[in-house]
């Protein structure tokens, strides 16, 4: 049932990260592939790597945090495939480390924005065109922080609660048109997002905070995604899914 061939699915930061591992394995189980992301260069290496595998992928760039343009890279997906089964709304950033009454207006405007308006968005077009076409799945990735809180990152924790909501909320309105809406809650993922804000000393804090004793592994996030897309999740929708070595467990 982890056979995606004929399906086309559309992935939003899919040029870094958790992204590009649900990309490559997508592609790799025969689905056609866009890759839309703010960085078309790196979207375009994802999409060259999978062609080198056999496999079939187209890139956009997209700002996901911008109105027309998820609109028109949704059109690029149906336009270039044909149709859309599949979307991954997974582009994200982590935002500036401040507490609550620190936090600048303009930053916490940027976090909604890129991590949870974009979702929004996204779905919108998504859902139009998985309608016409009878039917599809979402993920959205939101995080481990779209339950728990976490020490000086109020807009993030925000944004995820947010995207964990609006998943449960679109998930009732669609399930009898056979599209089902999930969420997916990574622990601390090892991925440039988190490499390039974190300190080392901080990355062994975060490793300790998940019982199996270390970070997550994009791959790791990718399974679950897919597992989540394909039809043996056929009875599965509006719910949220942790893949955090025992994070939430504590
Ligand atoms: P990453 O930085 O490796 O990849 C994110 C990708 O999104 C990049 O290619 C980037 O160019 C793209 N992007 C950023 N802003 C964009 C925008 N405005 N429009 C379009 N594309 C944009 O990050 P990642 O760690 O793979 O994170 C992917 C998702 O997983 C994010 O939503 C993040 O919040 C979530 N997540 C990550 C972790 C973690 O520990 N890494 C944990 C939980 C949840």
């Amino acid at each position: 049932s982890q056979d995606f061939s004929g399906k086309v699915a559309f992935v939003t930061g899919g040029a870094s990260g958790i992204g590009e591992a649900v990309v490559k394995q997508l592609a790799a189980r025969g689905a056609k592939v866009v890759v839309a992301d703010l960085k078309l260069d790196a979207a375009q290496a994802t999409v060259d790597a999978v062609k080198a595998s056999g496999g079939e992928a187209a890139a956009v760039a997209v700002d996901v945090s911008k109105i027309d343009q998820v609109e028109k890279a949704v059109q690029f997906a149906v336009d270039t495939f044909g149709k859309l089964d599949l979307a991954v709304n997974n582009a994200g950033i982590g935002g500036k480390a401040a507490k609550a009454g620190d936090y600048t207006f303009e930053d916490w405007h940027k976090v909604i924005d890129v991590n949870l308006n974009s979702v929004f968005y996204s779905m919108k077009y998504e859902i139009a065109a998985m309608l016409k076409n009878g039917g599809g799945a979402i993920v959205n990735m939101a995080s481990i922080l779209g339950t728990n809180g976490f020490a000086s990152a109020p807009a993030y924790v925000s944004a995820k609660h947010g995207v964990v909501g609006l998943t449960k909320a679109a998930a009732i309105d669609y399930a009898k048109d056979g599209i089902r809406v999930t969420a997916v809650g990574p622990g601390f993922i090892e991925t440039p997002l988190l490499g390039s804000a974190t300190p080392s000393e901080t990355l062994n804090g975060l490793r300790a905070l998940h019982p199996v004793g270390r970070l997550g592994q994009s791959d790791e996030v990718a399974a679950l995604t897919l597992f989540l897309l394909s039809d043996a999740a056929s009875f599965i929708t509006g719910s949220y899914h942790l893949v955090d070595g025992g994070y939430a467990a504590q």
